[in-house]
């Protein structure tokens, strides 16, 4: 084998895979091209192998990026999903919409509706991570941030540019809209996003009031309507109308025979207080 090995400058190879934009197989062309050598790999077989080494990493590292682009809230996935707890959607729809095909490229919507604790921001944040690992871009948002952000940029005569911005996301989370105030709302920026992205860009959004409620939302009835027409148009609707998880663990916990109490009621009415229950009137 020593007989074939090529005196190659190694210094000068690491340039030019630097220069080529290569850093995966600059990286481990060595220990690919020893094993090639000891293996007696063909010529055509080391090339492949360096090729796929390279852009599997190029996947997993844009992955990577737009998994810190996205904003998820950590730690909700679909695996720590208790579906049983909202019997009105099966698991088989939600890992259906999580490829992303058939909605996404049409910019069609998908609505959660439910009280609060119902698990709207838990499954949202789910199939955002779920579509970020199949290639798509997301970016999670709480709504009422959102729209302040908006409302600066149009101050700044700037929110067209904003909106535009928010068309690399695929997929654009509003969670909780009824938490918009209503002096948000008189600007309506929330509406201009929403007829910026119609049909060409998916909005996933969290309410925990029905469309009827919406009015809050919106300067006026016209608009309301006007938005949520467009909303629904191409859209998913879930209503997951369920008690509180959090409340009902809480429960199961206390009533569990041979526990300490120390998730008794007390803690959990505390859980219960959590931001979801604030309303900005
Ligand atoms: P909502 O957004 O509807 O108010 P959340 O998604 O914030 O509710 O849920 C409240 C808490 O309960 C979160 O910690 C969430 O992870 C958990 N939770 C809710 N529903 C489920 C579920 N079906 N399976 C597992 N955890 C859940
Ligand atoms: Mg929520």
């Amino acid at each position: 084998m020593s007989r074939n090995a090529p005196t190659i400058d190694a210094q000068r190879l690491s340039l030019i895979l630097n220069d080529l934009r290569l850093p995966a197989i600059k990286l481990v062309w060595s220990d690919f091209t020893t094993r090639a050598d000891k293996e007696g790999w063909p010529g055509a077989r080391l090339l492949a192998a360096l090729a796929e080494h390279e852009i599997a990493e190029r996947d997993r590292r844009r992955i990577e990026r737009h998994l810190g682009e996205a904003r998820l809230p950590p730690g909700k996935t679909l695996d720590s999903f208790a579906f049983d707890a909202v019997p009105m959607i099966s698991r088989a729809q939600v890992t259906a919409l999580c490829s992303g095909d058939g909605w996404l490229e049409k910019g069609a919507n998908l609505i959660l509706f439910g009280p609060p604790g119902g698990g709207k921001t838990h499954l949202a944040a789910a199939i955002g991570l779920a579509l970020i690992e199949n290639g798509w871009r997301v970016l999670f948002a709480r709504t009422s941030d959102l729209v302040q952000k908006l409302q600066v940029a149009r101050r700044e005569l700037a929110l067209e540019a904003a909106i535009a911005k928010l068309d690399k996301y695929h997929l654009l989370v509003l969670d909780d809209l009824a938490y918009v105030t209503k002096d948000q709302a008189e600007t309506s920026v929330l509406f201009e996003l929403i007829s910026a992205r119609y049909e060409r860009r998916s909005t996933l959004i969290t309410a925990n009031q029905p469309f009827g409620e919406w009015n809050r939302v919106f300067p006026d009835p016209a608009m309301t309507l006007a938005a949520v027409d467009r909303l629904v148009h191409h859209a998913t609707i879930f209503e997951m109308n369920v008690e509180s998880y959090r409340r009902r663990s809480a429960l199961q916990r206390q009533s569990r025979a041979g526990r300490p109490p120390t998730f008794a009621t007390i803690k959990s009415s505390g859980e219960l207080s959590h931001s979801d229950n604030q309303t900005p009137e």
